[in-house]
């Protein structure tokens, strides 16, 4: 089975993101659960996460079909040790939030060594980020999404990633969402046969389709290996329609949240029509 939908608003309040979801015909959906540019938000209300409940079961979205995303402010791999201490607060409230609404992973940009230290220390500290987060949580899985490389951040080749997750206590509860816009971004050619049949083979010796969890659905406005994150519609960008083809005829990609980033919510009705088009 595939699921597909969008990250969707969550405006108003958690509860209406899956309202939001089934309304552009989607059977997964991505969401921040609080503002994803602050620190600190408000707790979530026992109204909210009920109406939030009862609106998942009633519109059909289960756990595996739903992918909460964390706020872009947190760097899980700071090198200095007091801001390094906030993003960790942050990460745990976000996991919180997660287990209090049902939800059962989180996806996380790994983190950015800043210029500040070696990427080997900066792998270590998101490790024992995840390990912390893990270890005061239940039932929530961290799920490292792979970045383009812009900047300082980590997580863009499979080997990275490799190195977060072997360093992680508790294997069953770490996992991995991969982007195709940061991938192709990073390097990986899904954009041709020959390319994606490679980077999935590489996927599985390096980590494993056991560990993915989620996948991002993005079209990339820079070139090939251009290390910058431009998301871009389905096939308006440089990757094209036949990555999404085949992603869908692929059974690997059952049963995880395959979730739409692209930059205009209006056409996200149309591209999930698009994609289930594309499963065989
Ligand atoms: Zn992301
Ligand atoms: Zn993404």
């Amino acid at each position: 089975m595939k699921y597909i939908g969008a990250h969707v608003s969550a405006a108003g309040g958690v509860e209406n993101a899956p309202v939001n979801a089934a309304n552009i015909g989607a059977n997964a959906f991505a969401l921040f659960t609080k503002n994803q540019r602050q620190w600190v938000a408000s707790p979530l209300t026992k109204e909210s996460i009920s109406l939030f409940r009862n609106n998942c079961e009633r519109l059909n979205f289960e756990p595996h079909q739903v992918l909460p995303h964390d706020s872009y402010l947190i760097n899980l791999g700071h090198p200095e040790a007091e801001s390094l201490a906030k993003s960790r607060t942050a990460f745990l409230d976000e996991m919180h939030r997660c287990e209090l609404l049902g939800l059962d992973r989180l996806n996380f940009h790994p983190g950015s060594h800043l210029h500040l230290i070696d990427e080997e220390t900066c792998l270590n500290t998101i490790s024992e980020s995840i390990n912390i987060a893990l270890s005061k949580t239940k039932g929530v899985t961290a799920v490292i999404e792979n970045t383009a490389g812009q900047g300082s951040n980590l997580g863009f080749t499979f080997e990275q990633i490799q190195k977060i997750i072997q360093k992680v206590d508790d294997k069953s509860r770490v996992g991995v969402c991969i982007d195709t816009c940061h991938a192709y971004s990073a390097g990986y050619d899904l954009k041709t046969e020959a390319g994606f049949i490679q980077t999935w083979e590489k996927f599985h010796q390096l980590i494993g389709f056991n560990y993915l969890k989620g996948m991002h659905l993005n079209d990339t406005k820079k070139e090939f290996g251009s290390r910058v994150d431009r998301h871009e519609l389905l096939g308006k960008g440089f990757l094209g329609f036949e990555v999404f083809e085949r992603i869908m005829a692929d059974s690997r990609f059952d049963g995880i949240p395959l979730i739409l980033e692209t930059p205009d919510e209006d056409a996200w009705a149309g591209e999930i029509v698009l994609l289930k088009s594309f499963i065989k």
